[in-house]
């Protein structure tokens, strides 16, 4: 028997209310913010996240999905959306659009890492990006669409935290103190920090084990390095969200897994989850378009895991509305009624009438009972005497009660969503 692969999961017919739940809430938001849709391949040329995400990262030296495809050259699926929005800016030309361009997306996400609750190999995000301007009001304003996407939801016990991570002036004396707090106590650290300590030494501080965190507490804090032009950004940031009345924590740990990022960064958690549990996030990225080949354009973006939503929209109990059942079934008894029974079947659906056509085959007790498990209100039923009258015997399926009916009374009686 095959499986669906490790880390995989099938979304059956029965968990898709929360999914179209959540794109609903997501299609209204951008409506809102003026976000247009954008669709990008699940598969890339590796190079892409190497220069962009980078090769120090775990996504991109331990995650990726890396394969040479049948002509040698080096493919990589998807390890996250940003970098792949951005190559379709620079392709298609959207620097010469008004910017910021504002693109979302829905896009399944691909890495390789160890399945645990909540954590997938195959996982799926929505996700924002505002392309084209560097001014601090965007940051704020892309954060609040965050914040009002989950409040949408009915995710309202939720917290916001917030970091700055300096740009390409400053964060290098960032980086020189932080090594110079790590390298004395490398001993303590995990394997993975020792690495980091060589190759990503902003990663230290995000590190989740025990011995790591406490070292990390004390770590020199980014938001103390900042050149002059981040100060001010950081600073009109949080400025824009306390006049917003957006309540936000400064973690200073908070530096985020992937090397495009550039000033903020921000989270979005449960209110009772752990550090493993971020619902989204995102950042600004004024470095990444450079990086993949284009003139220098800044941005920022977010970005939310499906997954982990439909997760705590059950854990925070959220009902989400039902997926819609078909308003009626259609049964036959004998082999001429069949024909009857589809004709009617494609007269009601042109009229928009969602229902359910029974084969036949089965005797009209067994046909009855799948209207039953098809949760119906009603029946119609046709047999002999029926197709002579030009009628229809319509059941109650709650009350067992049963009415000739002519097709266009039962049409206007669905219609009317009797
Ligand atoms: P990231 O691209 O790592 O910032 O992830 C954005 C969001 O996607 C996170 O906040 C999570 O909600 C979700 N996410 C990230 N990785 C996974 C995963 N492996 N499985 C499920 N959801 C994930």
């Amino acid at each position: 028997m095959f499986k669906a692969p490790r880390g995989t999961a099938d979304t059956l017919p029965g968990e898709q209310p929360y999914w179209r739940y959540i794109e609903d809430r997501a299609l209204e938001i951008c409506r809102l913010y003026g976000y247009s849709r954008i669709s990008t391949p699940a598969f890339e040329e590796a190079g892409l996240f190497q220069r962009s995400v980078g090769e120090g990262t775990d996504i991109v030296s331990k995650e990726m999905y890396i394969f040479k495809d049948r002509s040698d050259n080096e493919m990589a699926l998807r390890p996250e959306g940003t970098a792949p929005v951005c190559r379709a800016y620079l392709e298609h030309g959207m620097d010469n659009l008004a910017q910021p361009v504002k693109l979302f997306y829905f896009a399944d996400i691909f890495r390789y890492e160890r399945p645990q609750a909540g954590r997938y190999r195959q996982h799926h995000q929505f996700g924002c990006e505002a392309i084209g301007d560097q001014s601090p009001v965007l940051d704020a304003e892309v954060i609040h669409m965050a914040l009002s996407f989950f409040s949408a939801l009915g995710l309202t016990d939720i917290s916001l935290q917030v970091n700055s991570i300096g740009c390409k002036e400053c964060r290098p004396r960032h980086l020189q103190k932080l090594i110079e707090h790590y390298a004395p106590l490398k001993e303590q650290l995990c394997a993975d920090c020792r690495v980091r300590l060589e190759k990503n030494p902003l990663r230290l501080l995000d590190c989740k084990k025990t011995a790591c965190q406490s070292v990390a507490d004390l770590a020199p804090r980014s938001a103390d390095y900042l050149c002059q032009e981040c100060g001010q950004h950081f600073g009109s940031l949080q400025g824009y969200l306390t006049a917003l009345g957006i309540k936000f924590v400064l973690n200073h740990r908070l530096v985020r897994g992937l090397d495009y990022y550039t000033k903020t960064v921000f989270e979005i958690q449960p209110a009772d989850g752990g550090s493993q549990s971020a619902l989204g996030g995102g950042g600004r990225y004024d470095d990444l378009i450079a990086m993949i080949g284009g003139k220098p354009v800044p941005g920022i973006g977010f970005a939310a895991g499906l997954e982990r939503i439909v997760l705590n929209l059950k854990t925070q109990g959220v009902n989400v509305p039902p997926a819609e059942r078909p308003a009626i079934f259609i049964a036959c008894i004998g082999v001429d009624a069949r024909i009857e029974a589809y004709r009617l079947s494609a007269a009601l659906r042109a009229e928009g009438i969602p229902l359910v056509m029974s084969s036949g085959e089965r005797s009209l007790k067994a046909q009855l009972r799948h209207a039953n498990a098809a949760g119906v209100k009603y029946a119609a039923i046709i047999g002999g005497d029926e197709m002579e009258a030009g009628t229809v015997m319509l059941r109650n399926m709650q009350t067992g009660e049963q009415q000739e009916t002519r097709p266009e009374e039962l049409v206007a009686m669905l219609k009317a969503g009797e």
